[in-house]
């Protein structure tokens, strides 16, 4: 870890206390307060009107038993949060992840990244972010709808399309999504479209929000190979993860002239030399929600290592785009030695600090989670723009606004980390701009 201004060591200092044993939360603190440390010194007001430890404190912490009943009749309690981090920008807006590993210091991890990704899009949407340890691997149907029905009974009490807009995550997708909404319509006795995106198309969805993380990653990793005078096509990329960001960046990548060779779950990876068919790969993970087991399955030419660490496949470029630490130095090592040119995190902090320096010192474009997956977030917003409008807009208009959102994304951390003497550092960039926009926001709005 590199050494922190005196002010910012001391903010983290508070952080640790106030927040014990919530490791996840703490590294993502450090990350930005490594950012801020020649911000601090050019804006004093930041420090002394206390913003920056404001900005580490979330506005509202809830936590909330839910009671189900499975098919054979147990009553099962899980636990579920929302972290209402920031609104100095707009309404809370983040997702909801459903996994055994998810409590308090994960989802406030996850809610202050979310705070800096969605002010880096430039759109009027502050930070949060929710969950549950509920696995629904397994579940059945009726049990995933009792769950979140159940979830949503509470959580409806604190959301609204002022106030606290979810939407999905790890384990929750379009079907959880359609029945929590179902569940706060019924409850609440209001059609309120804009409460939650990530919606069906059915029923006020946005074209374009399934596709819009991956595609947006692989956008913004373009505009980061366009700095060197190359592009996507041809290049060999690995993805790690096969869930919805996963796919989707394959699917662009792909489409861009890209071959995907790997791709991953936790229980292990497959590798195609030729490229994996990335419209199979979606039929058996989506539709038929079987593993990249059964893919490799079906393949002559694609290959499944039981327990593999998917980084050790060569690639030009590598797409995190599964979970948080999920690439640590070892890992960063061998691609880099392997030849990496980019890596962009479609995940949520899936590199490790170690692997992201590793990165940075071996000169490799690299991408940081908060820039290089805010497309899903973005297009998260032009769903509510949508909703508010009652309108529906055509597949190409709305990816041409995720394109260009992206572009905006890739400025604004470029020209921020020129501004601030790193130029090329993605996440020194990122960390900056989003930082003084949050801000000054905050300043504007007094001691609230
Ligand atoms: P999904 O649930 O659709 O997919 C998650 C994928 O990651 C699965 O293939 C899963 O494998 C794999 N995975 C999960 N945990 C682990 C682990 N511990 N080790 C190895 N693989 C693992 O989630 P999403 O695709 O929606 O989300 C992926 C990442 O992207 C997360 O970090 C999320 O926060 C981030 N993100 C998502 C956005 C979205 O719009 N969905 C927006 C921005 C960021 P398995 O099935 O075996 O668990």
């Amino acid at each position: 870890m590199s050494r922190l201004d005196p002010a910012l060591q001391s903010v983290y200092d508070t952080v640790l206390q106030r927040n014990p044993g919530e490791v996840e939360f703490h590294q993502a603190v450090h990350e930005v307060l490594e950012s801020l440390n020649p911000v601090a010194s050019k804006h004093p007001e930041y420090i002394d009107k206390a913003v920056i430890e404001r900005i580490c404190e979330p506005e509202r912490q809830i936590i909330f038993r839910v009671p189900w009943v499975d098919d054979t009749g147990q009553i099962r309690i899980n636990r579920a949060f929302r972290v209402e981090f920031n609104s100095a920008l707009g309404p809370y807006k983040g997702g909801m992840r459903f996994h055994p590993s998810v409590y308090l210091g994960v989802v406030k991890f996850l809610g202050f990244e979310q705070l800096f990704k969605n002010a880096l899009t430039g759109m009027p949407i502050g930070g949060g972010k929710g969950g549950s340890d509920f696995d629904p691997k397994g579940r059945s149907e009726g049990e995933v709808m009792r769950f979140c029905q159940s979830l949503m009974t509470e959580l409806s009490r604190h959301i609204g399309e002022y106030t606290d807009v979810p939407a999905g995550d790890i384990g929750v997708g379009e079907r959880e999504i359609g029945y929590m909404f179902g569940q706060f319509k019924r409850i609440t006795n209001r059609y309120e479209s804009g409460v939650l995106t990530g919606k069906g198309m059915a029923y006020g969805g946005s074209r374009v929000r399934r596709e819009a993380t991956g595609y947006g990653t692989v956008f913004f990793t373009e505009h980061m190979l366009e700095t060197l005078n190359t592009t996507l096509s041809g290049k060999r990329v690995v993805v790690s993860g096969s869930g919805n960001v996963a796919l989707y960046a394959a699917r662009k990548a792909e489409e861009l002239g890209a071959v995907v060779v790997a791709c991953s779950d936790s229980n292990g990876y497959v590798v195609q030399d030729d490229g994996l068919d990335v419209d199979e790969l979606i039929q058996v993970k989506e539709v038929e929600r079987l593993r990249v087991s059964d893919y490799a399955g079906r393949r002559t030419n694609a290959k499944y290592v039981e327990g593999g660490n998917v980084w050790e496949v060569p690639c030009d470029v590598a797409l995190p785009c599964a979970t948080q630490n999920e690439l640590d130095a070892a890992s960063a090592r061998s691609l880099v030695g392997s030849g990496v040119v980019a890596v962009a995190e479609g995940a949520n902090m899936p590199c490790t600090p170690d692997a992201v320096r590793t990165f940075q010192d071996a000169g490799i474009l690299f991408g940081p989670g908060k820039a290089a997956n805010a497309g899903g977030v973005a297009t998260s917003a032009l769903e509510m723009q949508q909703n508010a409008s009652r309108d529906s807009w055509s597949f190409e208009y709305t990816e041409q606004r995720l394109a260009e959102i992206m572009h905006g994304v890739h400025e604004r951390c470029a020209s921020a980390a020129e501004e601030y003497g790193t130029p090329g550092n993605y996440v020194a960039g990122a960390n900056i701009s989003s930082f003084i926009q949050v801000a000054d926001a905050m300043l504007a709005l007094g001691v609230i």
